[in-house]
């Protein structure tokens, strides 16, 4: 740039390096070309800073019309030479001094030119985030208010600097996160009046002892929303000034408008942006670097009239009013002389003015001041002295600093809100997870106890198994052993005991050797029990490994017991292959006595009464020892099972010696059942039969009938009176004894082996009946309807047991071969069991029979007329 001389030394226009281009750009030629100063941060933010010359534009005002008049013969003492930014002050008609300016605005600049050469470089630096002063300098009436302040209401091309710049702002602005803010001030006579707010009329200043920035925080500051605001505000705070000065009897000339407008803007397009919402994952290092916001401040200052600081001596004003009217301006004219010659001390503490204006001067601020002159060469000094004061003016050096700083306060909100989203993501997420343990600890719980309850079930069926399975070899065992005795009394009784006292007891002892191994069974079982019931009340889950170890355990159990069992199966096995040995036959043979099974137990046994004599055993069935008397009975009972000793044992006295024990009231029912026995099988040899008679045996038989309650008992007795009832010769006498009723008496036992022999004892006598009918030798009705055996016999006609079936469909059958009996068989029911004998038998015999007698009675065949029943 060119070099300037101080004070009142004029610049030689030869001198003078030109700057801008013929075709003025403004705004491009003002701008600085400032070196940028990167300095390190601050605490409080970071700052670039911008090396910046106070710019300083000369205005001319046209003549006015008094000047028109007054001036009309004089030559204007003011010459321009834009293009060259050059003004020409005339000095007289020969000589004139020419100074350069940043920029030289003639009389007709218009007002949205002079905005954007003076002013729009700093609104925009301001917008960056410096600070910025826009100033206008210059005698009373030359244009400053005509510049910064009009309003522009009839006229918008007329609009001053203050509304076109604060048009900019608000053009610029985010209303949602920017603020405009303003205050609106007059200085007058070193007080501080607040135009926004008249009451508020002594505002201090206030200067930040760490930073020394100077601030008025007692001034009101408003908010602009709108451009409409800020009219409001202007027009309010021009009339305020016209108030206070009115009333302090003064004009605007003599006083200082200073409008400050505060801009907060936040950065947003840097780093420190906070992560979208929905983002839940934050990066620390992007968040905790709080939002940059750049603070700006433009001062706007409508000076007073410079002319006062001229002529306040020589026209007379008071010391005091020269003082107070100048004092500002004349401080502000000496700091920029201090400034323009790089003086040591800056006295910018002398006034408010130069207070207010220090970051404006020498500062950090951009600043533009643009001085105002007339064209009238009267006010020719004053013209001069406001020259000069630009031209100083020009000198002085700011260093532009960008006034950023984070916002912690916002940061710190920010971080609050995602705290309080992260707390609540996380007490959600560990609520989910609570849930999720919770729900696989039921489920866990829910697989243990199932498995528990399969695991026990499964024993139990395990232990059901063998249970049942070894009651069935009990069972058996037990039905094996039955068997022996009670099948000879179908064919010949023989009874079922051992024959020797020293075969019992090695039966005895396996017995008992089966009993101790059943208790070994019992307890093992105890065992696997108490190990379920301990599984069962654990109260606390078992680990896999316990659970295994009890399975294996329980295993080990289970095969124990198995293999137990297999034992006791064996031992059965064995026992009853023993058992066959010493009983005399398989029960299906009536001469098990001589089984040829060659076994020599057997064959000692029964050739027993060889070595020892009938007689005498016989003799022992009176022995006073009831032991003895029971395995003589047996021994009798075996042999009387045989036809060839039938014979012998009855004329040895041997039937008479059963008798007698059936008759002995010393009631012993093993022995009696075994006599029975051995009297039923004596009873199947006809001679036999009638001795029986003979020496009261059906008697005895009745009355044993009527005591015993053992099925077994009743079924040798029954079997013993069966026997009899054969006999055609005894019928009418077994009736008289009682006969009949003892058989049809022992059908309270429901057993099918006392059942079968009644129902064999009943056919008998039926068909001995039917052949003495047949005979012609009988007359009269049936014994059996006689003593009441119709019922029962109808009854069991279709019994379930096929042999109690074929005894009584036999017994039918005989009975209806006597006509005298139909007419009972009809009312009693039989005729029913007839038909469905002669229809449904699986013997061809009876069915035929059936059919036979149904077809051959008159009575049947009329009543199955009289029914419609066809054969
Ligand atoms: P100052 O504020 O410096 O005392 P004003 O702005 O009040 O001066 O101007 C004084 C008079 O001059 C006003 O009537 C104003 O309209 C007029 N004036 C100032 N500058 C111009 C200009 N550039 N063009 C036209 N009229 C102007
Ligand atoms: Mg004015």
């Amino acid at each position: 740039m060119a070099s300037y001389r101080n004070g009142r030394g004029t610049v030689k226009v030869d001198r003078v390096q030109p700057t801008g281009s013929s075709n003025l750009r403004a705004s491009s030629s003002f701008k600085s070309k400032n070196s940028i100063v990167r300095r390190s941060n601050s605490s409080a933010g970071f700052e670039d800073s911008v090396s910046g010359r106070v710019r300083v534009a000369v205005r001319l005002r046209p003549q006015n019309a008094e000047e028109m008049v007054a001036d009309a013969d004089f030559a204007d003492c003011v010459e321009l030479q834009p293009e060259f930014k050059r003004l020409k002050l005339r000095k007289n008609n020969w000589d004139s001094d020419t100074y350069e300016f940043d920029e030289v605005l003639t009389e007709s600049a218009s007002q949205k030119r002079v905005y954007e050469v003076v002013a729009k470089p700093v609104v925009e630096s301001v917008l960056d985030g410096y600070n910025g002063t826009v100033m206008a300098y210059g005698q009373t009436g030359t244009g400053k208010t005509f510049t910064l302040g009009r309003l522009g209401d009839e006229d918008t091309s007329a609009r001053g600097i203050m509304v076109r710049a604060m048009e900019d702002i608000l053009a610029n602005i985010s209303r949602d996160s920017d603020s405009v803010m303003i205050s609106y001030l007059q200085l007058y006579m070193e007080t501080i009046q607040d135009l926004l707010n008249p009451s508020n009329d002594n505002i201090a200043i206030v200067e930040d002892p760490k930073t020394g920035d100077v601030s008025v925080p007692a001034a009101t500051l408003v908010d602009i929303r709108t451009h409409q605001d800020f009219m409001e505000l202007l027009r309010l705070g021009e009339a305020h000034r016209v108030a206070a000065n009115t009333k302090l009897n003064t004009e605007s000339s003599r006083s200082h408008a200073i409008l400050m407008v505060h801009i907060k803007r936040s950065v947003t397009d840097m780093e420190s942006e906070i992560t979208s919402e929905n983002d839940h994952s934050i990066h620390m290092s992007r968040n905790s670097k709080p939002p940059v916001i750049r603070k700006g401040k433009l001062v706007v200052v409508d000076l007073a009239g410079s002319e006062r600081v001229h002529k306040s001596g020589s026209e007379g004003h008071t010391l005091e009013e020269a003082k107070s009217i100048n004092l500002s301006l004349s401080a502000l004219g000496k700091c920029i002389n201090a400034l323009a010659e790089n003086s040591p001390h800056v006295p910018v503490r002398d006034s408010k003015l130069t207070r207010l204006l220090k970051d404006s001067f020498g500062g950090t601020a951009r600043t533009s001041l643009i001085v105002t002159v007339g064209p009238s060469p009267r006010h020719r000094a004053e013209t001069s002295s406001t020259i000069l004061f630009g031209q100083r003016a020009m000198k002085v050096e700011n260093m532009l600093k960008i006034k950023e700083e984070f916002d912690y306060k916002s940061l710190c909100r920010k971080l609050e809100t995602q705290i309080d989203k992260l707390i609540a993501e996380n007490e959600r997420q560990q609520k989910a997870f609570e849930d999720e343990i919770e729900r696989t600890a039921i489920e866990a719980q829910q697989r243990i106890s199932e498995a528990e309850i399969n695991y026990t079930e499964a024993l139990e069926r395990e232990k059901m198994k063998c249970q049942m399975d070894y009651m069935e070899s009990i069972k058996k065992l037990e039905e094996k052993w039955m068997h022996n005795q009670p099948k000879r009394v179908t064919n010949g009784f023989s009874n079922g005991n051992h024959s020797a006292d020293g075969n019992n007891d090695h039966a005895n002892e396996d017995v008992t050797e089966l009993k101790i191994m059943l208790q070994k069974e019992i307890s093992l079982r105890k065992r696997a029990e108490e190990e379920i019931h301990s599984l069962r009340n654990s109260q606390f889950c078992p680990t896999e490994a316990d659970a295994n170890a009890d399975v294996v355990k329980l295993q080990n159990l289970l095969d124990e017991e198995t293999r137990q069992k297999q034992k006791l199966e064996d031992e059965v096995l064995m026992l009853q292959s023993r058992l066959s040995q010493l009983s005399f036959g398989s029960g299906q043979s009536r001469y098990s006595q001589i089984d040829d099974r060659g076994n020599g137990e057997t064959t000692s046994i029964a050739n027993l009464h060889e070595h020892v004599g009938l007689q005498k055993i016989l003799s022992l069935l009176e022995s006073e020892d009831p032991n003895v008397r029971l395995h003589a009975v047996k021994v009798v009972a075996n042999l009387a099972a045989e036809d060839t000793n039938q014979e012998r044992i009855v004329e040895a006295g041997g039937l008479s010696s059963l008798l007698a024990l059936l008759r002995s009231r010393s009631f012993d029912e093993t022995i009696c059942r075994i006599a029975a026995g051995a009297i039923a099988n004596l009873a199947m040899n006809e001679a036999n039969q009638e001795l029986i008679m003979g020496q009261g045996g059906i008697s005895l038989l009745a009355m044993t009938a009527a005591d015993a309650e053992d099925p077994q008992t009743l079924r040798m007795v029954a079997g013993a009176i069966a026997n009899l009832c054969g006999n055609d010769k005894l019928q009418t006498r077994l009736r008289s004894e009682g006969g009949i009723k003892a058989l049809l008496g022992m059908v309270r036992s429901r057993h099918p082996d006392v059942l079968s022999q009644v129902a064999r004892g009943v056919a008998n006598f039926a068909k001995c009946e039917s052949r003495t009918s047949s005979k012609g030798n009988k007359n009269n009705k049936s014994m059996l309807i006689e003593d009441g055996a119709l019922p029962w016999i109808v009854q069991n006609a279709n019994n379930d047991a096929s042999i109690i079936r074929r005894h009584i469909e036999l017994a039918l059958c005989h009975l209806a071969q006597h006509e005298v009996n139909a007419k009972d068989m009809v009312s009693g029911g039989a005729l029913w069991e007839l038909v469905r004998i002669s229809r449904d038998c699986s013997r061809d015999d009876i069915r035929a029979l059936a059919r036979r007698t149904l077809t051959s009675s008159q009575i049947f065949s009329s009543e199955l007329r009289r029914l419609r029943v066809e054969i």
